[in-house]
């Protein structure tokens, strides 16, 4: 099948996309879109959202189901194309596509369930004492159109029509992605399969946009665009950063739900470490390189006590990091920044490689990098706490239990933290665990970070810098909540309520019913 590019208008600002394995360019012609096309795809979007968010929850389930079956008709060809643009491999991009199929299946069935509005409701008492209590019911509600920035790590998953633009679409909301220039072939393939699940389905035509481009510029005029009510982002710091100052900057300024990358500390507790040396090592060494380090999971930084069990793991894993070969990162620019934050660490003083990968060639390969370090240099030099986004990790061994202790306390906000222990390391450690539920979204125990389960009870998140919004998942069902807010109605009359609320409660949804949480109806 040959797939038509150019969405958009032909101007000379046009960029191509580029094969990371040789620097080629691919075939396909896109172009930054224009000022009056990001205002068209607002305004569009604007109209759509004041139909699409009156849908009935089994319109809305059943747009998000055929979104996922147009994706699974663009057959081999779409992770074919997307492997030309990314130099991810072909299976796991396969695993990806299902997995954008299944998120958008979870949210579909999510939305079918309807619990999720959170529905309230305090009845009237109208005789008491000394004032009448009104009738209050409260419900979540869409907020608008929401722009999402496409990843490069994640063409399918947290693209086009990925997490955020599943979860925005779910609870009521126009998307307007703002495609990744790394991958614009995937993006324009993915969108043109929901366009037609629009069309299929009877969606307003603004209900989904994409905007491709190359220049930053795209993307701050669409954050700072009037009629734009939340952006979701996944990328570097600086991006997030510099959006969510946008959105803040802006007369009315608006959340931006920007997940910016973390390092993800991993702690090794000494009974664990005796008792699995060489399994932990191995299972380290896989987690670091896995898809080339470009998970924002990536084990970037690794406690481990001074004791013989460690220098034993430090020998294990040198060994298989040793064996690992160059593979193609996703960017030349990624693999540029790899390179020079491999080089900054390098030049920090006390701070040892303990071991590389073996080199390849190939434009943009990237070989992984191991550092290791003690705990009182770590702490003296914090700039080893950042990601370096690619297969690198700084191990840092630590003499004492309350050095230890110091450098959990003073981690900044990170998406995930592990620690491998036993149930007597766990029971011995009580102020790690407590101090890093602090600093993190999820605390993993005995297994690796890299890894996201897409479901209900995910958090996908964490204290800023990792993410700018704290109290926000972009993976699982939670994610939803992002795009919402809450609203609530006073004494009004039933039959102009939502359906949620109505006391008959037609919809049959779990409903917090003067403090009980019930599917009854309410007597009237
Ligand atoms: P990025 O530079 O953050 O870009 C992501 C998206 O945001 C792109 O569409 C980009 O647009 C846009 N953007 C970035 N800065 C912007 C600004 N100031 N104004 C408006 N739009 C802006 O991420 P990337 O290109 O994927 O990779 C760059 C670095 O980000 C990597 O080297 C890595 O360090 C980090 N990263 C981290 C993760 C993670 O999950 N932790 C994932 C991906 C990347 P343009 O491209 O058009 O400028």
């Amino acid at each position: 099948m040959v797939y038509q590019f150019n969405l958009f208008m032909k101007t000379s600002d046009k960029f191509f996309a580029i094969n990371p394995s040789n620097d080629n360019k691919l075939e396909g012609e896109f172009y930054n879109a224009t000022k009056k096309e990001i205002d068209n795809a607002v305004l569009q979007a604007k109209n759509a959202f004041a139909i699409y968010r009156k849908k009935s929850k089994q319109q809305i389930a059943a747009f998000l189901i055929q979104i996922g079956e147009e994706i699974s008709n663009l057959g081999e060809a779409l992770p074919e194309r997307c492997h030309l643009e990314t130099g991810l491999p072909i299976a796991r991009l396969q695993g990806e596509r299902t997995r954008t199929i299944n998120q958008l299946l979870l949210f579909a069935n999510l939305v079918l369930e309807g619990s999720w509005v959170d529905a309230k409701i305090d009845t009237a008492i109208p005789d008491r004492n000394p004032v009448a209590k009104p009738d209050i019911r409260q419900l979540l509600i869409p907020i608008g159109p929401v722009a999402v920035f496409g990843a490069s790590n994640f063409p399918f998953a947290f693209s086009t029509a990925g997490g955020d633009t599943a979860s925005a679409l779910a609870s009521g909301c126009p998307v307007i992605v703002k495609g990744h220039e790394a991958h614009p072939g995937t993006s324009e393939m993915v969108a043109k399969a929901i366009k037609r699940a629009i069309d299929i389905c009877g969606m307003p035509e603004g209900t989904f946009s994409l905007l491709q481009g190359n220049s930053k510029k795209v993307g701050q005029e669409l954050v700072q665009h009037p009629e734009i009510k939340a952006v979701g982002f996944t990328g570097s710091f600086t991006g997030g950063k510099a959006l969510f100052d946008y959105a803040n900057s802006r007369p009315e300024p608006i959340p931006v739900f920007a997940e910016m990358g973390s390092t993800n500390p991993v702690f090794i507790l000494p009974e664990a470490l005796q008792n699995k040396t060489k399994e932990i090592a191995v299972g380290l060494a896989n987690s670091i390189t896995l898809g080339v380090g470009q998970f924002c999971t990536s084990p970037g930084l690794t406690f481990v006590g001074k004791s013989k069990d460690a220098d034993i793991f430090y020998q294990e894993l040198k060994q298989k990091i040793s064996e690992t070969m160059g593979v193609t990162m996703l960017t030349p620019g990624i693999k540029k920044n790899y390179e020079l934050k491999i080089d900054k660490t390098k030049s920090i003083s006390q701070v040892q490689l303990l071991s590389s990968g073996i080199e390849t060639t190939g434009s943009n390969n990237a070989i992984a990098n191991i550092f290791k370090t003690s705990i009182s240099n770590y702490l003296n030099n914090p700039e080893l706490s950042d990601e370096n986004f690619g297969p690198s990790s700084v191990i840092v061994e630590s003499d004492s239990k309350q050095a230890l202790l110091e450098a959990a306390r003073n981690l900044k906000g990170h998406l995930t933290a592990t620690i491998f222990g036993t149930p007597n390391d766990l029971k011995n450690n009580p102020e790690l665990l407590s101090i890093l539920e602090l600093k993190v979204g999820r605390v993993i125990i005995n297994n690796f970070p890299t890894g996201v389960e897409v479901c209900h009870s995910m958090v996908h998140g964490g204290p800023f810098p990792a993410t700018t919004a704290p109290n926000s998942t972009s993976v699982g069902s939670g994610a939803i909540k992002r795009f919402v807010r809450p609203i609530c109605f006073q004494d009004y009359p039933d039959d102009l309520l939502p359906d949620a609320l109505k006391n008959k409660n037609p919809q049959k949804i779990w409903r917090l019913v003067n403090g009980n949480f019930t599917q009854d109806k309410i007597e009237s």
